[in-house]
Parts: C-alpha cells; sequence; structure tokens
C-alpha cells in the first residue's frame, strides 16, 4: 500500500467537499465560490535574536466572508504551510456555519518550532507577526479574530491583544480582536477546556441515539467504553479527562509523540499528563505497557478512537488496519479523504471533525461577545435567579411546617437549586446546548437522505446549505 499516492490536505477537503455537493443543486458559479479560499497572505519578517537577524514565515489565509467577522486559530509549527492553513480555513468555514456560530473562517500559522526559543524570544515574535496581521486588518474584532491552535494558547493570544490595544489605543472593542486570552486578560471560563468539553458533549449526545449507535455496533452508555485517545495536548486531555472521570469510560490507550501507553484496565489521564510534564514524554510511564511505534496504537481494538493531534494521522495506509467502531475526529484532518472512504467501506462511524472538535470556536463566540458587550455573562442575572429559588424554598417550608406535612428538601438538591448560574455553568449550557442543535441538524439529514450514507457528508450538507442561503441572502 505504500505506493499510494494521498491528496494534500487541502485536496482532501476539496475531495470531501465535492461529495457533499456533488448531492447538492448549487449552481456550478457559487459552488466553486463557496470552495476557494479568498485570499491567503503570506509574511517574512525578521527579528533580531541572539545576536542575528531570524526571518520567519507566517500566513493568515481567508476562506469565506459570507459572515464577518472571519474566525480561527493561529498555529505555531515547523509543518505550517500555505496548503495546511487553506485547508484549515475552509474547515473553519464549514466548523462555523454548522454550530451557527456568525463568523466566516479562517486561519494562521507561523512556521516555528516553539520549544526552541526562550519565552521573551517568543513574546517578540508573536508580536512582530501580529504587528504584520493587525497593520492589514488581519486580525481586527470586526472582520478577522484569531484563537488558539496548535503550539499556542492564552499566553500568545494575551500578548496579540496587547500588540492591537497599543496599536489602536482608541478602539473600545479592542479586546474582540483575539479569543482564547487568559481570563484576567479579557478571557471567559471554560474557553481552555472548551473544545475536550464539546468532545464529550457531542458523545453524550451521539450515545443518546439507539439508531446512530447501531450504525456503530455499539450498545448502552459510555460507561466502561474503551477509548483510545492520540495525542494529550490541550484538546486530547481534556476529552480524556472529562470522559473518564465523569462518564466512566476507560481510556484503554494513550499515544502520543514518542510513544504509545496502553493498559486494557485504564489510564489515569491526569498523572500521564503529570508525567510527559515532567520527563517530555510517555515513555517509563509507570503503569500499562509502552509500545514505541505509537502511531501502531490506532490499530489496536477499543470501542471509539479519538484522534486530538494532527491531520492526516489515518490515512490509506493505515486505515485498512484500524478496526474502532466509532472515531470522533478531535483534530483537524485526522482522517485523510482516502482514508476516510476505507473506514467508510468497512462500517466504521467517523463523527467529523468540523462538528466534534467546534467547541473551542463555540465558546470563543461566547467571549467574542462578552468582550462586545463589556460585561461578564450572569453578572446582572445570578443573584436575581437565587431569590426567586429562595422564595419558593421558602413557601414550600411554610407550606410544608403550616399544614404539619413534614416535608424537608434534602441539603444537597436544595444547595443545587438554590445557587444561580455564574459565568462557567453559562458558558457549559451554551456549549452543550449548541453541540445538540448541531448533532440533531447533521443526523436528521444522515437518518432522512437514503444519498447520504456517513456523517461527514450530512456535516458539509448542512454548512454548505447554509453558506449558500448567505450569500444568496448578499445577492451573490
Ligand atoms: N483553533 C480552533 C479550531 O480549530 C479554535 C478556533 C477559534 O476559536 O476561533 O477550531
Amino acid at each position: 500500500m505504500e505506493h499510494l499516492q494521498e491528496p494534500s490536505f487541502r485536496q482532501s477537503v476539496d475531495l470531501m467537499f465535492n461529495r457533499a455537493v456533488a448531492l447538492m443543486d448549487l449552481p456550478p458559479g457559487l459552488e466553486e465560490k463557496i470552495r476557494v479560499c479568498n485570499a491567503t497572505y503570506t509574511v517574512r519578517f525578521g527579528v533580531r535574536l541572539r545576536g542575528q537577524i531570524q526571518t520567519f514565515t507566517g500566513y493568515r489565509s481567508v476562506h469565506s466572508e459570507h459572515m464577518e467577522p472571519v474566525k480561527g486559530g493561529i498555529r505555531f509549527a515547523m509543518s505550517v504551510n500555505q496548503d495546511e492553513v487553506e485547508a484549515l480555513a475552509a474547515l473553519m468555514t464549514y466548523k462555523c456555519a454548522l454550530v451557527e456560530t456568525p463568523f466566516g473562517g479562517s486561519k494562521g500559522g507561523l512556521r516555528i518550532d516553539p520549544r526552541e526559543y526562550e519565552e521573551y524570544e517568543l513574546e517578540r515574535i508573536t508580536r512582530r507577526f501580529a504587528y504584520e496581521l493587525i497593520k492589514r486588518d488581519l486580525i481586527n474584532p470586526s472582520q478577522n479574530v484569531p484563537a488558539p491552535d496548535m503550539g499556542t494558547g492564552e499566553r500568545e493570544m494575551a500578548w496579540i491583544a496587547d500588540q492591537y490595544a497599543r496599536m489602536n489605543t482608541t478602539d473600545i472593542n479592542s479586546r474582540a480582536c483575539v479569543t482564547g486570552k487568559p481570563l484576567n486578560g479579557g478571557g471567559i471560563q471554560g474557553r481552555v477546556e472548551a473544545t475536550g468539553r464539546g468532545v464529550q458533549y457531542a458523545l453524550r449526545e451521539f450515545f443518546r441515539y439507539d439508531e446512530d449507535k447501531a450504525a456503530a455496533g455499539l450498545t448502552g452508555t459510555l460507561d466502561g467504553k474503551r477509548i483510545i485517545v492520540q495525542g494529550l495536548g490541550n484538546v486530547g486531555y481534556h476529552a480524556a479527562q472529562f470522559l473518564s472521570t465523569e462518564d466512566g469510560a476507560l481510556i484503554i490507550g494513550i499515544i502520543e509523540h514518542d510513544g504509545a501507553l496502553i493498559d486494557p484496565k485504564g489510564l489515569n489521564v491526569d498523572e500521564v499528563r503529570a508525567h510527559i510534564a515532567a520527563t517530555g514524554g510517555v515513555k517509563g510511564y509507570n503503569q500499562g505497557t509502552y509500545v514505541a511505534e505509537g502511531l501502531r496504537v490506532l490499530e489496536h481494538e477499543c470501542d471509539i478512537l479519538i484522534p486530538a493531534a494532527i491531520e492526516g494521522v489515518i490515512n490509506m495506509h493505515n486505515a485498512p488496519r484500524i478496526v474502532a467502531p466509532l472515531i470522533i475526529e478531535a483534530a483537524n484532518g485526522p482522517v485523510t479523504a482516502g482514508g476516510d472512504e476505507i473506514l467508510r467501506q468497512k462500517g466504521c462511524v467517523i463523527i467529523p471533525d468540523m462538528f466534534a472538535n467546534a467547541g473551542g470556536v463555540t465558546v470563543s463566540y461566547f467571549e467574542w461577545v462578552k468582550n462586545l458587550s463589556h460585561i461578564r455573562f450572569g453578572r446582572m442575572q445570578r443573584r436575581q435567579e437565587e431569590s426567586r429559588h429562595q422564595a419558593l424554598i421558602d413557601e414550600l417550608e411554610r407550606l410544608s411546617a403550616d399544614k404539619g406535612l413534614g416535608w424537608t428538601l434534602s441539603p444537597g438538591f436544595k444547595d443545587q437549586y438554590l445557587r444561580g448560574a455564574g459565568e462557567l455553568e453559562l458558558v457549559r449550557s451554551g456549549l452543550d446546548d449548541t453541540m445538540r442543535a448541531a448533532y440533531q441538524a447533521m443526523r436528521h439529514v444522515w437518518h432522512e437522505r437514503d444519498d447520504v450514507t456517513d456523517l461527514r457528508v450530512a456535516a458539509y450538507l448542512v454548512s454548505i446549505d447554509r453558506v449558500a442561503k448567505a450569500y444568496r441572502a448578499k445577492g451573490l
């Protein structure tokens, strides 16, 4: 199989897009308009570091501006290139449409290995890259709003927000120029965990439907399900942690860059993460079996496989050997178009990336709204809600006493019922609602149309239809 030619990431996304539009009745011009990337900006800039000028290459690609601002992360990795940012920008368009965040799609990247730099050096590089993008309105609260992605996090977003504020001193909405900021820098609670949390909500929703589980040959709940996760970064860690500690799933395999761990009894996700933080990898962990050729563990038996790292890990070469009945794409593009076809023929159910990992951009949307409204969610309602609940409890207790009924409310119930929702509860509620609504839109198409046999095409159909309607409404 090694001779098989895998399409590029961008081509892979286009192939999937084409499979969906073949089932639609779009005018050919509009189909092409939606497929292509509107613009990709490449910048090369120099930063004086360690006594010499180092040149860096960065990109910001805008796929579709049917809604503005456009949205999507900024990635710091050596693998960054134009094909990759364009593929990722396209996925952002469809993702935002599917979960109904009012954004077009964009993505950025910087070719850099962040581990090779000191923090102060990274800050200079990030600020310089941000400066190049800001002066061209490729970072702007109303036009283009980046967020974290691979190799970036709250720290980089805080630098970007500050750089924008320095260059736009009178913009009262400057904080909304980027999302994924730290809480004390204009961020929102629950953003760091959001993508992993979204994966959990996506799986919970899938497991609510017997018909959907049956398509993957699964039954029951998430309790006791055997999961293998590839990549214990922000997304993989949170997904695995929540699924194991809150839903009773067993994390029987963790794949990292230096190998994999397997333990049929279930691994302790927090402990493995601590081991990685201390030693740089999974090797030497004192539980389970270590497998040096980590990616082979994708082929192990399990109930759910969660690729949560990078694109293309499941492809034409290893797909024939993958036996997981259910794959949920926590990463962007982890299954290539070729791999997807092989798996579909084998009956594997794939919950596609544009839905599965949309938790990040969903909570980014909440953060952006928070920044523009200049008020924390729940600040106005929380105590009012609590006092209304208190009034009801008081009345029930009074009735019970007056009539001698002897009712007592359990303390657990009282505490839970009386507590008004704060920002974190509201964010989680909004995220859960978003993931459920998107799943229902997707599964409706999956089950209602005879010509749709998989969730990915269903997801594309829902998204493309929404983007097409937005273009039509604009008169295009
Ligand atoms: N980088 C994340 C993604 O791929 C988040 C994007 C965002 O929040 O704008 O979905």
